[in-house]
């Protein structure tokens, strides 16, 4: 037996993926067994999702306190050949052992047992340490085994001959309640789903330019799309499943990529033989590529490949789990959109745009099946913040939104020379002049005014249309300058404008609209009017946006 030895993980560091409360629940759970001798025992230390798995739990028991180690089996090619049967056996292939093979499965679990170091409880994975238990005699530590295939459809026979050394155990964990049979008898069946540590190699973010030299380091052209099945190669991951599938994709795809990459484990030694016929199968198509740990793939080159992959495949027959399918889910990639995003005036909140980008950005990292849950998500949000339902329109920049630069039409009253010494709001300044009623829009660019809360400046062009008596323009032009030291947020002071000329001027129509300079990556375009006359504007943004 071989200890394997592990790098320390802080559980603390996941708060910023799970939050605090199930850190602490771990916590809390663990307080009972801190010192606890916990020992975990499997075949190999690496390839395939226990040993993934392992050992990324291993160092997080320790964390919280247990005294957690894990030690793998000393075992020869052959006991390897009988395991890898009986692990298919269990997923229903037929299997007939010999004597021979039981000896050479139980003497090698003897050998081990004798060198178990002492425990309070050992945890025991998968077929290869099923009968480890029986040769530990009485040392008082309880026994789990941990099962992380679906034995559903174990073949009878090699079922019923595992079944007495199952039963020693205390415990069993399977992955899924699905997957346990009910005639194992034990008392205490647990059920525990495998994971992903979104902290390893494995799984950490890579940038795109190294994972791009990565791909081209293995021959794969970067600009063509890219299928990836990461999976040992095993009659149950179905590789040559995965070679037809492309095939067909081919046909109508012709510059469509394939890698499999699947790494030669210890205790499985089909994995070379499956290999070559994978490679034989792909006959001496180009695209295809079959790589290994041999080749130099290992943990950061398949974070690479599922990250620089268009389709994640994962074509399996039968599945215990599937670590792959839910690291290919981890690794969603960043998708850029412009959101518009309509607050009605008479809603009772407004969303406060500094609070609204942080709101934005606590997307990030977030994975969504697509453009509408996004959606989705935001509309709920955002009308519970305002009090009223807004309308959320997302566009993926890859789908080239239209956005126009424009004025409006209309009459720019900068020009005009007027003599400014008024900077904070003076309604007193707007008045109509006599004469018959006009229709008219009028704008301007000098519109400022400063934030309510960090008193930085903010600036909008502002446009009036409306219908009434003439409204004094040098007058107009003048009250719109004095909003210049005058601290408040961008939907208020519009909403100023607008009351204040309703009140000086009375138009029998009027609209009020101001078009605000970027901050944050968000401009905001408060539009108020009297009603139908006036309809929403177009979205087409001022030059300084
Ligand atoms: N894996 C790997 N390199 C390979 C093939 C597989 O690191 O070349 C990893 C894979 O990323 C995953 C695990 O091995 O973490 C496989 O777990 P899964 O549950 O998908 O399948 P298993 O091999 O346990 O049946």
């Amino acid at each position: 037996m071989r200890s394997v030895s592990l790098r320390a993980k802080s559980l603390s560091e996941y708060e910023r993926i799970v939050g605090p409360e199930p850190v602490a629940e771990i916590r809390r759970l663990a307080e009972p067994l801190r010192g606890a001798r916990v020992v975990h025992v499997n075949a190999t230390s690496h390839g395939g999702g226990v040993a993934e798995i392992l050992h990324n739990l291993v160092p997080l028991m320790r964390d919280v306190g247990l005294d957690a180690s894990w030690q793998v089996l000393d075992a020869g090619q052959l006991f390897f050949e009988i395991t890898k049967r009986i692990h298919n056996a269990l997923q229903g292939m037929p299997l007939d052992l010999t004597e021979a093979q039981r000896r050479i499965y139980l003497d090698t679990q003897q050998e081990n047992a004798t060198e178990l170091p002492d425990a309070d409880i050992v945890i025991a994975h998968d077929p290869q340490t099923a009968a480890l238990r029986s040769f530990a005699g009485p040392r008082g530590a309880s026994w789990i085994w941990r099962c992380h295939l679906d034995s559903t459809n174990a073949h009878e026979r090699v079922w019923q001959y595992l079944v007495p050394y199952l039963r020693l155990h205390d415990a069993a964990i399977f992955t899924m309640e699905q997957f346990a049979r009910s005639d194992l008898g034990l008392r205490h069946m647990l059920f525990s789903a495998p994971s992903i540590d979104p902290f390893s190699e494995k799984n950490r973010p890579l940038a795109a330019d190294v994972c791009e030299r990565i791909l081209r380091a293995f021959r794969l052209d970067t600009q063509r799309p890219l299928l990836v099945q990461i999976s040992r190669f095993d009659p149950w991951k179905d590789p040559l499943g995965v070679i037809d599938a492309y095939n067909i994709v081919k046909e109508h795809l012709p510059e469509v990529q394939l890698a499999l990459v699947g790494s030669i484990a210890d205790d499985d030694p089909e994995a070379k033989d499956f290999y070559a016929r994978s490679v034989a199968h792909a006959g001496d198509d180009p695209d295809i590529k079959c790589l290994t740990d041999l080749d130099g793939i290992h943990d950061r080159e398949v974070n690479a490949f599922q990250r620089s992959a268009t389709v994640v495949v994962q074509k399996s027959l039968r599945e215990g789990f599937g670590l792959t399918v839910s690291e290919g889910l981890w690794k969603g990639k960043p998708v850029v959109a412009v959101g518009t995003f309509r607050v009605p005036a008479d809603s009772p909140n407004l969303i406060e745009s500094k609070s609204f980008k942080l709101y934005l950005n606590s997307f990030n990292q977030t994975a969504f099946d697509n453009l509408e849950a996004v959606s989705a998500a935001m509309t709920g949000d955002l009308s519970a913040a305002a009090g009223s339902p807004v309308a959320v329109a997302l566009e993926p920049l890859s789908q080239r939104p239209q956005a126009s630069i424009g004025m409006p039409e209309g009459i720019l009253l900068d020009d005009l020379d007027i003599a400014c010494d008024r900077y904070q709001p003076a309604p007193d300044l707007l008045a109509c002049l006599p004469g018959a009623s006009v229709e008219e829009t009028l704008y301007s660019h000098l519109l400022k005014s400063n934030c309510l809360v960090t008193g930085q400046p903010d600036w909008a062009m502002v446009v009036i249309r409306y219908r009434g008596a003439p409204i004094d323009r040098a007058g107009l032009l003048r009250y719109i300058v004095s909003f210049r030291n005058h601290n408040e947020f961008h939907e208020q002071c519009v909403e100023r404008i607008f009351t204040d000329i309703q009140q000086r001027c009375r138009p029998a129509a009027l609209a009020v609209y101001a078009r605000y300079t970027r901050r944050g990556g968000l401009d905001i375009n408060p539009f108020r009017s009297t009603g139908e006359c006036y309809g929403r504007p177009e979205n087409i943004r001022e030059i300084r946006q």
